[in-house]
């Protein structure tokens, strides 16, 4: 007995010290912020080489393989590939602004840790943000918060992938990757055509050499996109059917794992439906809000 108030004695001293020499806090969370932005210089230079990316590869389309064969066929398929350019441009910002899960900053006493610790509960505490770690919530050292369900840091969308924006995430690595293999197809075809007739006319809008040019750039772009996008597509698919985070891999954390179903269905959405298709339906954040509650915040 008098060995275990000793140990609480020693941590009761050490969550004090701990808390108050840590310094103040400079992005504290606020429970008004509607906002969420991270000010990270190599995310924001990937976010905007991403856009750039993107809008290299619908100019492409529209100016150089497009022009020559103005059929409805072809309006066609440049109507899908801007319809999956739009639709992971409006993925990415999605991703990108939206809280991924943030564990509320300083949201916890030494006192209710030692309370709950004295009640038998094995609560984890964050000293970087001086509050309770919620199970399967990690501290991103970029971010400056805990973030629930976290299961990486992601520089190309300069936020972390949680458990509120991994639906916008996913749908940014399919709509990429759809667009990327949809463009190659339409650079193959136009290749094709333009053989057939011997190049004549198809440089309708530019000229030969900077068609070309254009055209090589945009097919290169197109295999490292959709060789990157699919293996991250595919990773992230696993990931939620096993109901694994990239963290919890890595670190080979056990614990019970929920059925494929019930995984896919609280990052996108009970029940199965085309709005999972659809950057524009916010996830489900019911989790989240649950364990805000319980933590009384
Ligand atoms: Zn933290
Ligand atoms: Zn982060």
């Amino acid at each position: 007995m008098s060995e275990s108030v000793e140990i609480l004695a020693g941590e009761r001293n050490h969550q004090t010290d701990t808390i108050l020499n840590s310094k103040p806090d400079k992005m504290a969370y606020r429970k008004d912020r509607k906002y969420w932005f991270v000010c990270d210089p190599c995310g924001i230079v990937c976010a905007v080489m991403t856009y750039f990316l993107i809008v290299y590869g619908e100019v492409v389309v529209l100016v150089v393989l497009a022009p020559p064969f103005p059929t409805f066929w072809t309006g066609v398929s440049v109507a899908i590939f801007t319809t999956l350019a739009v639709l992971a441009v409006v993925s990415h910002v999605k991703s990108m602004t939206t809280d991924p899960g943030v564990v509320p900053r300083e949201s916890s006493s030494e006192e209710e840790v030692l309370e709950r610790r004295q009640k038998g509960d094995e609560i984890r505490f964050c000293k970087k943000c001086r509050s309770i770690k919620p199970d399967r919530a990690h501290h991103c050292s970029t971010c400056e918060h805990c973030i629930q369900r976290m299961d990486h840091h992601c520089p190309w969308i300069n936020n972390c992938v949680g458990e509120n924006n991994q639906k916008f995430f996913v749908l940014f690595t399919f709509y990429i990757m759809s667009m990327s293999i949809f463009g190659l197809g339409m650079v193959g075809l136009f290749f094709f055509r333009c053989v057939g007739q011997n190049f004549q006319g198809c440089d309708a809008l530019v000229p030969g050499p900077l068609a070309f040019i254009l055209t090589l750039f945009g097919v290169f772009e197109g295999f490292l996109f959709s060789l990157f996008t699919c293996i991250m597509f595919g990773t992230q698919i696993h990931a939620i059917a096993t109901d694994e985070t990239g963290i919890e891999s890595l670190k080979k954390e056990n614990r019970d794992q929920k059925g494929w179903r019930q995984s896919f269905e609280e990052i996108f959405g009970s029940p199965l439906s085309v709005k999972w298709l659809s950057p524009f339906t916010p996830p489900p954040n019911a989790p989240l809000l649950r364990r805000r509650l319980l933590l009384n915040v």
